[in-house]
């Protein structure tokens, strides 16, 4: 339910922004009811006033809350701040004395929302001054306190208003960070892995590859394709075709040692990245992986289906020219396919070798 509310006018514009103006408005109006209901029960002020005041203030939020539905948010939050400049004004009026301390929190806890959901940090400091003046104000007002002239009444009620909103300010933060958190992990893990098959994508591998060239001593390179895979989507239907290059990667990684790096360049091309290995150890998992692709037939709706991979392998010591590399694997991987496919060729740096599979 609240993260239906949460949720409102999130489908344009910027997701968390919207949240944060959702979430503003979540905690700020049964904050304002309260006070509303303190204020009705102590009786100390002009009751018709006060009642205008917040009716006003709730109809605020709640354009903002509509606003946000039309997608229309950075409307909303225009508005958002306008309602806020408002409530600062209104409170510090000093219309609603030392009773309505609810009202404290909305001057902390809605300036503070406000902050975090900005974009620029210019911005967000010349907002932090203007708060903190706007504080001071409100408290040191001079010749005019806010509260009453009893000295330890006065600190008391302060330290109760300062605990209040400490708590609602660290549970909005914490909301905020919970949030940031999970769309930056989602938005990183999206932009590194593959999101069919779950393995790294191409931009992912060619990054690392560029920071493994720094340290590593040798690097092999297995470009593989599978064997007519065209055929498997025109016979089975392209979502079949999902779960046989599935069955494929799953294949790989049971061979696949720890230190290697597993990628999909995009189709039913993938790229397998070995540092450190031995030039023999690279055409030892290479006659491994194309075997045990081959002897694993797939299995769709009762039926085995047998799928091939063709290979190119690139190994070098060396020369750590991994743009050539890729182009080594890449011919050899196609010198692999005119061989009669489900086999793999070596590229040697000076020579290119076929080698039963
Ligand atoms: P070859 O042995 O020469 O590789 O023959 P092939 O039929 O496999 O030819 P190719 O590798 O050029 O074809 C790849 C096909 O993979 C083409 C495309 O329709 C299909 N494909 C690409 N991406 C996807 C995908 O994400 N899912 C499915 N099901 N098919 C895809
Ligand atoms: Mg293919």
């Amino acid at each position: 339910m609240l993260n239906k509310i949460l949720n409102i006018g999130t489908r344009k514009g910027k997701r968390h922004a919207v949240r944060m103006t959702n979430l503003f408005i979540v905690i700020g109006l049964p904050l304002l009811m309260l006070n509303v209901a303190v204020q009705a029960s102590e009786y100390q002020i002009n009751v018709a006033e006060f009642w205008l005041v917040n009716a006003m203030v709730i109809v605020g939020y709640c354009i903002t809350l509509l606003l946000n539905w039309l997608n229309q948010n950075d409307l909303a939050r225009a508005w958002m701040l306008t309602v806020f400049v408002l409530d600062v004004t209104l409170a510090s009026t000093r219309w609603f004395g030392i009773e309505s301390l609810i009202f404290f929190h909305l001057i902390v806890l809605y300036p503070v929302a406000f902050l975090l959901w900005q974009d620029k940090p210019s911005i967000r400091n010349a907002i932090l001054v203007l708060i903190s003046v706007a504080f001071l104000a409100i408290f040191y007002w001079p010749n005019a306190p806010m509260f009453p002239s009893d000295l330890e009444q006065q600190q008391s009620s302060m330290a109760l208003v300062f605990i209040n909103c400490a708590i609602l300010l660290s549970l909005v933060a914490k909301l905020f960070s919970i949030d940031t958190q999970r769309a930056h992990q989602h938005l990183a893990k999206q932009a590194r892995i593959d999101s069919l098959t779950n393995v790294l994508n191409r931009r992912e591998l060619e990054r690392q590859l560029k920071l493994e060239n720094e340290s590593v001593f040798s690097m092999a390179v297995m470009l593989f394709d599978i064997d007519k895979f065209k055929a498997i989507n025109d016979h089975f239907g392209h979502h079949a075709g999902d779960q046989a290059l599935k069955h494929v990667v799953a294949c790989v990684r049971q061979v696949l040692p720890e230190e290697a790096k597993f990628a999909r360049f995009g189709g039913d091309e993938f790229c397998i990245l070995w540092p450190n290995c031995k030039r023999q150890q690279a055409q030892t998992l290479a006659r491994k992986i194309v075997r045990h692709v081959a002897n694993n037939a797939w299995l769709h709706q009762q039926h085995n289906t047998a799928i091939s991979i063709s290979m190119g392998v690139a190994f070098e010591t060396q020369r750590k020219d991994l743009s050539r590399l890729l182009i080594d694997a890449d011919n050899a991987m196609y010198a692999a396919k005119r061989n009669g496919r489900n086999t793999f060729v070596a590229f040697w740096t000076d020579q290119t070798q076929a080698m039963p599979a």
